[in-house]
């Protein structure tokens, strides 16, 4: 992977371009309400029917052009409740889309003055609109690994005096990644790597008849049997063979890199609790690296999912 590559021009959103679209809170809040509500088009519970709704001056709210109710566009998204400016939010998504290996809450804070808190908080929520758990790989290969991350010290069972120390040990991760195509990612923080616990998502992410590149970790072995109807493919890095030919999972670490890279950088380290957002972040942007739009657009898109709403009491790590 070239970490210098640059970006091709239609694709490239500067702080410039940030600038200009987004100068305040009120041009923020129109380009919300123009995605979710586009042309103020929007269903009025009291008229019980779609009507066009109208800003009203001074407050972040919309009013049917009918009867006067009242609708807000930050309405069961991440924005609602927030004290914190809508331009504020917009920026702190600009940063995390500009960069590859993320940007941390201390980042922000010394950038815009929030406190530590409220920086955390909000790359919090904002990584909650990026899992893409609901995404199917498609191709008709995929190379899996597992691996661990973060932590002080390796993962050994039994090891006195460090069980239930969320940041001591390291956290297995498994991972799957399309060859070819839009060569997209899928990481999940697991309890294990057994296979009791990999195959299931193995089966419920890779296609049946594709095929499968692995290392030759026993748990794989598995994946031999005809019944998965799996092309498997192993390479053996044991005997310090790394690729044999097209046999080779130097693709999926190519991602652990970055994530693990990413992390030690930028976070230093990551919560057993947290990690799985962190992949998600990771991912989102990986699978997005082809677009043919600014990845800060594609992060707007999120915007509208309105489960991902994270409860604003839990509690904040310190920071490093
Ligand atoms: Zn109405």
């Amino acid at each position: 992977m070239n970490r210098y590559q640059t970006i091709p021009k239609h694709l490239r959103y500067t702080i410039t371009d940030f600038n200009r679209q987004f100068p305040d809170d009120a041009a923020c809040l129109e380009h919300l309400k123009e995605q979710r509500f586009p042309g103020g088009i929007a269903h009025c519970e009291k008229c019980n029917q779609d009507r066009k709704h109208y800003r009203i001056n001074g407050r972040p709210v919309y009013s049917c052009d009918h009867c006067g109710t009242q609708i807000s566009p930050m309405a069961g998204t991440i924005f609602e409740h927030s004290s914190t400016s809508l331009r504020l939010w917009y920026y702190a998504m600009y940063l995390m889309a500009s960069t590859r290996c993320g940007i941390s809450a201390k980042q922000i804070q010394r950038e815009t003055g929030v406190t530590y808190k409220t920086a955390w908080r909000m790359f919090r929520q904002i990584r909650s609109l990026l899992s893409e758990s609901e995404m199917q790989l498609e191709g008709s290969a995929v190379e899996i690994d597992e691996t661990y991350v973060g932590g002080k010290r390796k993962n050994r069972h039994g090891s006195r005096g460090m069980r239930g120390r969320d940041n001591d040990e390291k956290t297995p991760v498994f991972g799957m990644v399309e060859r070819g195509g839009k060569g997209r990612v899928l990481a999940y923080v697991t309890p294990d790597a057994k296979a009791a616990t990999l195959f299931p998502i193995i089966e419920e992410k890779i296609l049946p008849n594709s095929i499968v590149y692995s290392d030759e970790y026993s748990t794989y072995d598995k994946l031999a049997t005809p019944a998965n109807g799996y092309d498997h493919r192993r390479i053996k890095h044991a005997q310090k063979i790394y690729v044999m030919g097209d046999v080779h999972t130097q693709t999926i670490e190519g991602f652990w890199s970055l994530v693990k890279n990413g992390i030690k950088g930028v976070y230093h380290n990551v919560g057993r609790h947290y990690l799985q957002t962190y992949l998600n972040e990771y991912s989102f942007r990986y699978n997005r690296r082809f677009d043919t739009q600014p990845m800060f657009l594609s992060f707007l898109q999120q915007v509208e999912k309105r489960d991902a709403v994270v409860r604003q009491t839990e509690s904040v790590p310190e920071p490093f």
